[in-house]
């Protein structure tokens, strides 16, 4: 009787080749039967022929393809993978009665939730951190009202300078809020690349004349190199003055008092390239790959102390993202910084 439903093992194997996504046929010790290619992607090391328990050592999964092998019924588990690098996978664990021949075999099937995890995690700790970064000005700005309806009401020397913090406070509030808008408006925009022709050696000169006296009040020259004819991108103007805003502006907070920041706009093969290099203390290796991410600093302390949002090198990337371009950033401790963009040229890509 059960011999009919037996599904000719070639049948199967051509079934489960077809599959999209990750599964793998098992026999009653938990050898593989036959596996589908996004199954072979997804844990290299299993074959045909091989126990899964080898390559997967879980006593949890053990006991479930046991448990479905000899009773049948469905079972779900939730696997973590620790190495080469940390990855969980749900995996669906079903009777495949007569599968490749065999009476007890079972159907697993994977699905890698290592990304949706890293995204949600991600979402929880922005969440979190971008509260804690407005409660903190928030609890200074609400503990100076209070002191000055309470025992500071009638001191006029102390309401003056309060009132000067409270400011600070506030406009601290005001930048995180803006940053936080602008990410994510450029986020929102992130699939449409833009497409205007803008000026790159233009928008330098803009910033290096608007950031001429933040640059003087820290002592730091700015040097712009570039060439006199515009450079075009196809891009977003506001955008691109943001990047090179931020990027300036880094070079000035972060670079050496009285040092010299370049900033060199040039023409590649099809590309162009905005570079700015500062001669600071320089980021330590161990930072580099971090500091794109949302309020990654070096040192909170001094970030803030300058005015920072830890969010200013999160949106460059995501503008350059957006221009479809890349940003590299190269440093040695002692030796200071150096930020650049390149973006596809605009006449490139109207030939292209
Ligand atoms: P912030 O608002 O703190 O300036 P950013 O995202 O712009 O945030 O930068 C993140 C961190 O990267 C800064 O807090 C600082 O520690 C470091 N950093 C950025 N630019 C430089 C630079 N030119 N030299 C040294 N450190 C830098």
């Amino acid at each position: 009787m059960i011999d009919t439903a037996i599904l000719p093992p070639a049948t199967a194997r051509s079934l489960i080749d077809a599959i999209g996504a990750p599964v793998v046929l098992l026999d009653e010790q938990a050898v593989a039967l036959a596996l589908s290619p996004a199954m072979k992607a997804l844990i290299p090391g299993l074959e045909v022929g091989k126990l899964l328990t080898l390559v997967l050592r879980d006593p949890d999964l053990i006991e479930a393809i046991d448990q479905v092998s000899r009773i049948g019924g469905r079972e779900v588990i939730e696997l973590i993978e620790r190495v080469p690098v940390e990855r969980t996978f749900r995996i669906h664990i079903a009777p495949f009665p007569g599968g490749a021949g065999r009476r007890n075999a079972t159907l697993l099937t994977f699905q890698d939730l290592s990304e949706q995890r890293v995204i949600e995690r991600m979402r929880v700790d922005f969440v979190a951190n971008a509260s804690h970064e407005l409660r903190t000005p928030l609890a200074s700005l609400l503990g100076f009202v209070e002191t000055l309806q309470g025992p500071a009401r009638n001191d006029e020397k102390a309401r003056g300078r309060f009132l000067g913090i409270m400011r600070e406070q506030g406009l601290r509030m005001a930048r995180l809020v803006d940053d936080l808008l602008s990410l994510s408006r450029i986020e929102q925009r992130a699939h449409v690349a833009p497409d205007s022709p803008v000026d790159l050696a233009g928008i330098s000169r803009e910033i290096v004349d608007s950031l001429a006296l933040m640059a003087s009040e820290r002592e730091v020259t700015l040097k712009l190199t570039g060439p006199a004819e515009p450079l075009q991108v196809p891009g977003d103007r506001d955008e691109l003055l943001r990047l090179m805003e931020n990027l300036v502006e880094n070079a000035i907070k972060y670079g050496k008092r009285g040092g010299a920041v370049s900033i060199t706009v040039a023409a590649l093969d099809g590309e162009a390239s905005v570079c700015v290099r500062d001669d600071g203390p320089g980021i330590a290796p161990e930072h580099l790959p971090r500091l794109t991410e949302r309020f990654y600093r070096v040192d909170t302390a001094a970030s803030r102390e300058a005015g920072g949002t830890g969010l200013g090198l999160a949106i460059v990337k995501h503008i350059v993202l957006r221009h479809r371009g890349r940003l590299t950033i190269e440093s040695k401790p002692g030796e200071g910084a150096t930020f650049k963009a390149i973006l596809p040229r605009f006449e490139a890509r109207r030939a292209g």
